[in-house]
């Protein structure tokens, strides 16, 4: 391992079909048959309107445009997708796919060289545990080929026609395509366009990024090398989803935080918790209120990768650290460079996200709604997930079929997809007391802990709580986080329950089977007074 120079991070720490309603109903107005349409969906014919190619273009074949191709065919909608690169953007190809391979792999090699924890179930591993880095990194791989080429084939199956270019949009029913820097592939026409164009890894000046020392989670979840030590900027959750990784199969872990506290953005009781187990015995240490302001690439085992650290507050410059590689895991950047929405579209671009409306229609700089065109996903910055972007794609469709449809995004959940996991959906308990202050309500907390639920106890991991936060008066449920095992799985019961308006009342007479985890729900539930 490189020396550590650095002085000041000594603390421990890391989709039948309907009718078609939105075409013509009159088959002479047809124009061009999708050349895949009867593959699957044979009893239906879909044309779309006269005037255009079709009736819906997506721009961007990640899990937003997926999601959003499987609900226009649904729905009846004569359908194209574009995509500049390969189908599946970032989940599949460089996020949350991969980053769950490696995640499982690397899981395992914790599990079983944590003697205490198997010697407690009464098991002996006998010789060393090893990993074979390619074999993991190729499990990661594998599975991207095998989700990217199901995607395909779903995109086929349903008779959506896959345009293969970088978009370039020449206003807001008209779209040309080619190479990248070129339009060379051809001009489409369509009655609605979706912008589903994703996000690429944010990476602060000052950072020089070689994808080899000096490094963002595209190249990170290649897997290349195994670093001795390894500094992460940035705590979210792609940062410590990669400290996961990393520690469990050998590397020592240096997070670097501007924010006054690590996982800056969890619910400060939950992050706590978090740091007592994922962050405190593992071989990780963190410093915080400090910005990485410039990083110079190393060479692996001959020079350290530089990293100036710079005093958020005051700028200054206050230590140096020399690390084997880095990590930047500061944030996502929209994609939407070379769309041409400024001049086709007369938007304006925020931060580059494209802004839109609670409908997912594009608004133009004077804040109008530009007819025909939508955004969804990372594009449009309102949530950045996986889940949110195809949610947001169907929310769109209906839209633009006439069902009038806004997502809450309050009942949306999130997971971080640590060994335990992290789970939430809706507010942390300051958004609630806070919004509790300015809106003249009460808010109540509600905890339990894996400790005493029998599943938990079984597998030995009783680390792990759970909360609700929600306003007594009412019932309503404002918030729920969960750490402990499978918290992503859990998380669901209350993301449910914000969707569809459901007070504690009206849950705590469900019935949980025992011995599940989702019993640490119930008991969530069943404690809450009054509701
Ligand atoms: C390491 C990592 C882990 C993650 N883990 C999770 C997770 O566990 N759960 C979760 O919910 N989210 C996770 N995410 C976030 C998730 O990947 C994104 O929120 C999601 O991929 C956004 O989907 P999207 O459809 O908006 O964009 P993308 O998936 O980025 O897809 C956009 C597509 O548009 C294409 N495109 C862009 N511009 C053009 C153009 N001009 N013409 C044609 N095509 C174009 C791109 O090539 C790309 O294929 C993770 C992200 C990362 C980086």
């Amino acid at each position: 391992m490189m020396m550590r120079t650095t002085t000041t991070c000594a603390t421990r720490a890391t989709v039948d079909i309907e009718r078609l309603t939105m075409n013509s109903t009159d088959p002479t107005r047809s124009v061009k048959k999708s050349a895949r349409t009867t593959s699957t969906r044979r009893s239906v014919v879909v044309r779309a309107e006269k005037a255009y190619d079709y009736d819906l273009l997506i721009i961007g074949a990640g899990v937003g445009g997926h999601g959003a191709a499987i609900h226009a065919v649904e729905r009846g909608l004569k359908t194209a997708i574009m995509e500049g690169d390969v189908i599946g953007g970032t989940c599949v190809n460089r996020g949350c796919v991969p980053s769950k391979a490696l995640l499982a792999a690397s899981g395992r090699v914790r599990e079983m060289r944590n003697a205490e924890h198997l010697r407690q179930l009464g098991i002996t591993v006998d010789g060393a545990v090893n990993y074979d880095r390619q074999g993991i990194a190729d499990h990661a791989e594998n599975l991207a080929t095998t989700i990217r080429g199901n995607l395909e084939r779903s995109l086929v199956g349903l008779g959506v026609d896959i345009l293969t270019g970088a978009a370039k949009i020449e206003d807001n029913h008209t779209v040309s395509y080619g190479a990248p820097g070129t339009v060379t592939g051809g001009r489409v026409t369509a009655k609605n366009i979706i912008i589903a164009t994703g996000s690429t890894p944010f990476v602060p000046p000052g950072i020089e990024v070689d994808h080899k020392t000096v490094f963002t989670s595209d190249a990170g979840l290649k897997l290349d090398w195994v670093p001795e030590w390894v500094a992460i900027i940035g705590s979210g959750y792609i940062g410590l989803e990669f400290s996961d990784v990393y520690t469990a199969l050998g590397s020592d872990v240096t997070f670097i935080e501007a924010m006054p506290n690590i996982m800056p953005g969890f619910d400060k009781e939950i992050a706590k918790m978090a740091e007592r187990v994922l962050i405190t015995p593992r071989n990780i240490d963190y410093v915080t209120n400090v910005l990485a302001t410039k990083v110079t690439p190393g060479i692996p085992g001959e020079k350290p990768v530089t990293i100036e650290l710079t005093d958020f507050k005051t700028r200054e410059v206050v230590d140096t650290m020399e690390v084997d590689a880095v990590l930047v895991a500061t944030g996502r950047s929209p994609y939407t460079e070379g769309l041409n929405v400024e001049n086709a579209l007369n938007v304006e671009l925020q931060r580059g996200f494209i802004p839109v409306n609670e409908k997912m229609q594009v608004l133009d700089k004077d804040g109008k709604v530009v007819e025909g065109m939508w955004c969804i996903g990372d594009a449009n910055g309102k949530m950045m997930l996986a889940h949110a972007a195809s949610a947001q794609g169907i929310s769109a469709i209906e839209n633009m079929m006439g069902h009038e449809h806004v997502l809450n995004h309050n009942s949306v959940p999130a997971a971080c997809f640590t060994h335990p996991e992290v789970s939430f959906v809706g507010l942390t308990e300051e958004q609630a007391r806070a919004k509790g202050e300015e809106e003249g309500f009460e808010v109540a907390v509600r905890k339990t802990s894996f400790k005493a639920n029998s599943k938990a106890l079984a597998e030995k991991e009783g680390d792990g709580m759970a909360k609700l936060i929600y306003n007594p008066a009412t019932g309503e449920i404002l918030g729920m986080w969960i750490f402990g095992l499978h918290a992503a799985d859990l998380i669901h019961e209350a993301s449910n329950a914000i969707s569809t308006g459901a007070t504690l009342n009206d849950l705590k007479f469900t019935v949980h089977a025992h011995p599940t985890l989702s019993e640490v729900i119930e008991s969530l539930l069943r404690g809450s007074e009054g509701h």
